[in-house]
C-alpha cells in the first residue's frame, strides 16, 4: 500500500505527495518536523504539516530570493537570513563572491540538524567559512543585531496562527529590519501564495511600503507550493530592486536577467493586493 503525504492548502483543496520513505519524524519545542523522501521531488522538509522545501524544486525559490536582491545591490557584503534553517537560501547567497558573511538566525535547532543530515544539497553552506549560525528568534535578534546589514532576507514559515513565523510579518518587525539595515540596505521576505493566502501579500506589502522608501513585489512559480504562484515582498532604502547591477548568474537553473525583469510584471489579481503606488511604479517600468 503506497504511503502519501497530504497538505491541506485550503478547506477545499489538498496537495498529495507519494512518499517512498519517511526519513525523519520528530517534535521540537516549536513544531512537528518531518523529512519525507518523495517519489516526485526527492527528500523534502515538512513543518507542522506544511511542505517547506523539496530537493526537486527548491532552486527556483532560492535563486529568486537570493539573486534578485544580490543583483540589485552593488556591494552585498553583510547578509542576514532569518529562518531558512534548511540552508538552501544561504547556499545560494554564498555563491556570490561579493558576499563576505552570511548570518543565519533560525529559531529551531532541529531544522538545522535534520537538514544537515537529510537535505545535503540544501545544507552545503553550513560549512562555508563565511557562514555564521545563530539559534534564536529573528524578531529578538533584530533588537540587538551584530551588524548593520546590506541585505536582510526573511525565509520563514508562513504567518499561520501562533506559529513562530507570525512575528516576522508585523510593522514592528519591519521597523526593526529598517533599523538593522545600512542606509543603502535591501530587504526581501517571502509573502506566500496570493491565490490561497492573499492577506499575507496584502498586509506585508502595505506594511513594508509604510516603513521603507521603496517597496517592490515580485513572483515566481514553485510547483510544490499551493497553486504554484509565489511572491516576495521587498523594502529598500535606496536601490530599486527592478534595476540591477549585474545581468548574469552562471550557474542558475531558473534565474536570468530576463526572468529578473519579468518577475516584477504583476498580473492584475496580484497587483490589486499591493499598494497603488507600488503596482503603478512596477507597471510603468514594464
Ligand atoms: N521556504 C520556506 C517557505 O517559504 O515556506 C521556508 C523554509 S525554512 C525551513 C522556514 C524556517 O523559518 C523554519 O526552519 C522555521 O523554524 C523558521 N522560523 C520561523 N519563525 C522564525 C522566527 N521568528 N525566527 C527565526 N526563524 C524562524
Amino acid at each position: 500500500m503506497a504511503l502519501w503525504f497530504s497538505e491541506t492548502a485550503s478547506p477545499g483543496h489538498r496537495l498529495d505527495w507519494k512518499v517512498k520513505r519517511m526519513l525523519f519524524s520528530g517534535q521540537s519545542e516549536l513544531q512537528t518536523v518531518e523529512v519525507l523522501d518523495t517519489e516526485q521531488f526527492g527528500p523534502s522538509l515538512v513543518l507542522d504539516g506544511i511542505m517547506q522545501t523539496t530537493t526537486g524544486d527548491e532552486y527556483i525559490y532560492h535563486e529568486m530570493m537570493a539573486w534578485v536582491p544580490l543583483n540589485a545591490h552593488p556591494r552585498p557584503e553583510q547578509v542576514l537570513i532569518i529562518g531558512g534553517g534548511d540552508g538552501g537560501l544561504a547556499r545560494e547567497v554564498l555563491q556570490s563572491p561579493k558576499v563576505k558573511e552570511v548570518t543565519l538566525v533560525e529559531i529551531d535547532p532541529l531544522v538545522i540538524e535534520v537538514s544537515r543530515k537529510f537535505l545535503p544539497t540544501h545544507g552545503a553552506a553550513f560549512d562555508d567559512p563565511r557562514f555564521k549560525l545563530v539559534i534564536g528568534d529573528g524578531l529578538a535578534y533584530l533588537a540587538k543585531p551584530d551588524h548593520h546589514y546590506d541585505l536582510i532576507l526573511v525565509d520563514s514559515t508562513d504567518p499561520e496562527g501562533t506559529g513562530p513565523g507570525s512575528v516576522l510579518y508585523t510593522e514592528e518587525f519591519h521597523q526593526r529590519v529598517r533599523s538593522a539595515l545600512t542606509d543603502q540596505g535591501l530587504y526581501v521576505q517571502q509573502s506566500g501564495t496570493p491565490t490561497y493566502n492573499p492577506e499575507v501579500l496584502r498586509d506585508a506589502s502595505h506594511s513594508v511600503s509604510r516603513v521603507f522608501p521603496i517597496c517592490r513585489v515580485y513572483w515566481c512559480v514553485v510547483p510544490t507550493y499551493p497553486g504554484g504562484l509565489f511572491t516576495f515582498t521587498s523594502g529598500s532604502m535606496k536601490y530599486d530592486l527592478m534595476q540591477f547591477q549585474a545581468t548574469h548568474v552562471n550557474h542558475a537553473r531558473w534565474y536570468t536577467a530576463a526572468i529578473h525583469r519579468a518577475s516584477f510584471a504583476l498580473p492584475p489579481i496580484v497587483a490589486r493586493l499591493v499598494p497603488n503606488e507600488v503596482s503603478q511604479a512596477q507597471s510603468r517600468a514594464e
